[in-house]
């Protein structure tokens, strides 16, 4: 296996250092955590394992990754000055461009010297007796904070299947999550790449340019919607940097945090001749906002039929072999896994030297020194891809040994699969918070607004803290039992929660099978998540010298009210507001 990881600078480690928050991970939740602790006056330490900022778009360095919500709305939104100076210069920025963005608001708000790069966090324990956390780091370093906040990422453990053989392998294997900085040249190479989900199908048409050939081994298929990138249309830039705030407005009264034509409207309630207009229209604008093309595609499997099966004709109208187009039409829900949005996807099996492999009946059965074999055929390869996602949502936690009270292990708590209140925290983990964690809209909404309303959140509840001289914060159980309650709930009533997806663990054999994400909508959940605040942080205990009547302060959270845009409230969002929440 080669790994991206890079070799580690000298540095003497960190004994005994105290701080207020020791924060786990510098991609977009860490960074932006740590400038909000630094604002209000809290001394925080963050280790990252990578040497540098920007998580996912550090790692991700695979040919053709980029983002699939549109630059100017995939960005952060705390600063207006940031916004008007920043310019994307796609509609859907590559890879590099991000993790530049990311670098230049980590020199702007002069982020790195409370960095600690190439420094795996392998341990945090809760010492119960100085209510503190104790934290461990593969540097040896050895620190403690009255507050854990993970902001390690929800698709950032990397997920390679053990197959058989693997290490005998003579040529490189590169998973697409740990890509190698110097990149990879396929130039006269037989290239194996195994995953057709978003990593595969956006890096697929690139190596196919530069390969002698290209074999793909699909296990699933899954859905995609052209993206239609293109440069960044200045006027469009202009009219949107004109009045900022508008465009973030609108996007968080959305249940994605993302802001696109949505029409409510159930699929059924259209003839047939009008469903093919109003598809073709929202193709042609491409990408996500495919699934607004009617109110209730993602929660009637008739409505979501007509959508699958209009994709499935745009397939067979690309791919010249019928066979191929055949294993390449899924035939499951529309949008139930992650909606991939591609550029020239479909095309690339056109090409005489890209092969498709079935391996959904008879799995890949092992790696040899130059091949992988399947259905007792040897694929004989020079370098292989793992495009095989990630264990998401936990994955990070799990690699990590956190202790909580009487010893309790996170990995123990969550057996059964993870158990939160609002994602933001577990009950038997003072001052323990995560960021994006299950049970919040995490995945299932723009990532970047989720992580700035938790992180303002989180900070806002510490300086109350401070204020009320508290020494501990954790949920109370019901509050909890009840909010686990009410995200499964709202998970049942959709689609998504019906199919074998990464949403619900069923990418790694023996993960438990729980839908991880809230998917009652960005808005419900903020609004949730404001109410609990104002409510004196409802179900939540202060321990240790509190004086829990004093009303909370509102401080970074003013900006989090947003207004439910009732004529797009998707079913979820109407259900998540019946289904009682504690
Ligand atoms: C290819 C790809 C494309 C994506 N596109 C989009 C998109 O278009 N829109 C969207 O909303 N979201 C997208 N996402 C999701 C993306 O992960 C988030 O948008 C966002 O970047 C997450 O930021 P984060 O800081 O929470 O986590 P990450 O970016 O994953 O950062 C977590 C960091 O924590 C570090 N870390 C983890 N464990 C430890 C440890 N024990 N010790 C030290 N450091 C640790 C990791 O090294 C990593 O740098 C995409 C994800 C991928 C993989």
């Amino acid at each position: 296996m080669n790994s991206a990881m890079p070799k580690q600078t000298e540095r003497e480690p960190e004994i005994d250092q105290r701080f207020d928050a020791v924060v786990v991970g510098a991609g977009f939740a860490g960074m932006y955590m740590l400038h909000c602790l630094r604002q209000q006056g809290f001394s925080a330490r963050v280790y990252e394992a990578g040497d540098g900022v920007g998580g996912t778009w550090y790692w991700n360095r695979y040919p053709g990754a980029r983002c699939d919500v549109e630059s100017l709305q995939y960005s952060y939104s705390f600063s207006e000055e940031l916004d008007q100076e920043w310019h994307w210069s796609e509609k859907y920025s590559p890879q590099p461009e991000i993790l530049a963005y990311a670098n230049h608001v980590a020199d702007r708000f002069d982020l790195r010297r409370d960095i600690r790069f190439e420094t795996r966090v392998t341990a945090a324990t809760f010492d119960e007796a100085a209510n503190r956390w104790q934290i461990e780091t593969d540097r040896g370093d050895r620190v403690s904070a009255r507050f854990c906040i993970m902001a390690v990422g929800c698709l950032s453990a990397a997920n390679i299947p053990p197959f058989e053989g693997i290490d005998e392998f003579e040529g490189p294997i590169h998973h697409t999550g740990e890509w190698p900085q110097e990149g990879v040249d396929f130039s006269g190479k037989r290239v194996g790449v195994i995953g057709t989900g978003s990593s595969g199908i956006q890096s697929i048409p690139i190596i196919a340019q530069q390969a002698e050939t290209l074999t793909v081994f699909q296990r699933t298929p899954n859905y995609a919607v052209p993206a239609w990138n293109q440069e960044m249309d200045p006027e469009y830039e202009r009219s949107i940097k004109t009045d900022y705030p508008a465009l973030r407005a609108k996007a968080r009264a959305r249940p994605t945090g993302i802001f696109f034509p949505f029409n409510i409207k159930p699929a059924l309630e259209d003839t047939p001749e009008e469903r093919e207009r109003q598809y073709q229209t929202y193709w042609d604008r491409g990408g996500l906002p495919f699934l607004g093309a009617y109110g209730d595609l993602l929660f009637e499997k008739d409505a979501n039929e007509t959508a699958a099966e209009f994709a499935r004709r745009k397939i067979r109208a690309v791919v010249d072999d019928p066979d191929v187009a055949d294993l390449l039409c899924p035939d499951d829900i529309f949008g139930c896994k992650r909606l991939c949005v591609d550029t020239g996807y479909y095309e690339t099996y056109n090409l005489p030297h890209v092969k498709l492999v079935d391996v959904s009946k008879k799995p890949i059965e092992r790696i040899t020194k130059g091949g992988i074999v399947t259905d007792g055929i040897e694929y004989e390869v020079d370098m292989i891809v793992c495009a095989t996602g990630f264990a998401a949502m936990t994955g990070s936690f799990e690699k990590i040994k956190i202790t909580g009270r009487d010893g309790l292990p996170l990995t123990r708590k969550w057996e059964a699969g993870p158990r939160t209140y609002l994602g933001l925290s577990t009950v038997g983990f003072p001052n323990f918070f995560m960021i994006t964690g299950p049970g919040s809209p995490s995945v299932l909404a723009n990532m970047i607004q989720s992580i700035e309303q938790h992180a303002d959140w989180m900070v806002d509840c510490m300086s109350h803290m401070r204020d009320i001289g508290a020494e501990t914060i954790e949920p109370t159980q019901k509050y909890e039992d009840d909010w686990v309650e009410h995200v499964n709930e709202v998970a049942a009533i959709s689609l998504r929660s019906t199919c074998s997806s990464w949403y619900v663990g069923a990418n790694i054999p023996g993960r438990p099978r729980v839908f991880m994400p809230y998917i009652g909508g960005f808005p419900i959940y903020v609004q949730k998540c404001n109410e609990v605040m104002t409510n004196g942080y409802e179900g939540f205990s202060f321990e240790a010298g509190a004086d829990t009547n004093a009303p909370p302060k509102i401080r970074n959270t003013d900006r989090w009210h947003v207004e439910l845009d009732m004529d797009v409230l998707s079913p979820a969002a109407v259900a998540a507001r019946r289904i009682p929440m504690i």
